[in-house]
């Protein structure tokens, strides 16, 4: 049986992985920080419909959180198949002059190594070479990888580069462990994150610079994670997927 862990599954893009990966059979684990009701609801809605989720509160900066989940999935639903790390944060759009330590090593500590610990412990579950019979990962980076977001968070556009690498580097490093590794860069999409940017309605702001003249929906890039797990992307493997409408 298929087993997906979506971390940040209970808000924005996470939300909408989580639901179509349940319509499309999985077995969903929606992670979350903070937001209990907002993973609650998640979990309501998948078993409403006939199919078998649960949230686990886990900070996944936090090894001893993350090793902690693995376990407990390994539990419920038995070891991961699929892994969509997804759970992210940008803090108050600002020049580098103004940034700190402290916000700079948050926003990585989340964004890359949480991505990493998250791998990690995917990957001893799926590797041939521990037993398993493999699986997918796909890593939810980010336009602002290629754009660099000057002004806004450097930081946080530097932390979906090192993304980016983490995908090169790993799927070439499983790839005859039978596990595939990809990666989607979302563009301007409407979530709740732009709010911790601290602009609400920047996606409305921005979207006339767009070739496509729109923001993009959540559903539209649980699109494209779902496929990249799927059999349909079996030979898919170190691939990078822009869902930015043209940018
Ligand atoms: P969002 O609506 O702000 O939701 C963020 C999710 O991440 C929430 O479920 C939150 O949990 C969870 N989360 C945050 N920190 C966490 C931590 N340390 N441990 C576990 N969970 C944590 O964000 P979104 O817009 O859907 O973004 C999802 C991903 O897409 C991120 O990686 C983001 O960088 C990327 N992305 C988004 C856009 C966009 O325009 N929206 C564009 C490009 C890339 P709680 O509910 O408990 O707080």
């Amino acid at each position: 049986m298929a087993v997906a862990l979506v971390t940040g599954g209970s808000r924005g893009i996470g939300r909408a992985t989580s639901l179509l990966l349940a319509q499309s059979g999985y077995k969903v684990v929606v992670n979350y920080q903070r937001n209990k009701s907002a993973a609650d609801d998640v979990v309501n809605t998948i078993r409403g419909a006939g199919g078998e989720a649960i949230a686990i509160q886990a900070d996944i900066a936090d090894e001893l959180q993350v090793m902690a989940m693995f376990v407990e999935i390994d539990n419920a639903f038995g070891p991961v198949t699929a892994l969509v790390n997804n759970a992210g944060i940008l803090f108050q759009q600002s020049t580098i002059e103004e940034l700190t330590a402290d916000r700079i090593n948050h926003v990585m500590s989340t964004n890359v190594t949480g991505y990493f610990l998250c791998c990690r412990e995917a990957v001893k579950r799926m590797a041939h070479r521990h037993g398993g019979n493999g699986g997918a990962i796909v890593n939810v980076s980010s336009a602002a990888s290629r754009l660099g977001a000057p002004g806004e968070y450097v930081d946080y556009a530097a932390s979906k580069g090192a993304v980016d690498t983490l995908t090169t580097g790993l799927a070439l490093e499983v790839a005859a462990q039978g596990i595939r590794v990809n990666c989607v860069r979302p563009g301007l999409i409407y979530t709740e994150i732009h709010a911790s940017g601290g602009e609400p309605g920047r996606v409305d702001r921005v979207k006339d610079l767009l070739p496509m003249k729109r923001g993009g929906q959540p559903e539209e890039v649980a699109q494209a994670i779902a496929w990249l797990l799927s059999e349909k992307a079996s030979y898919v493997t170190g691939s990078f997927l822009d869902l930015a409408g043209g940018r």
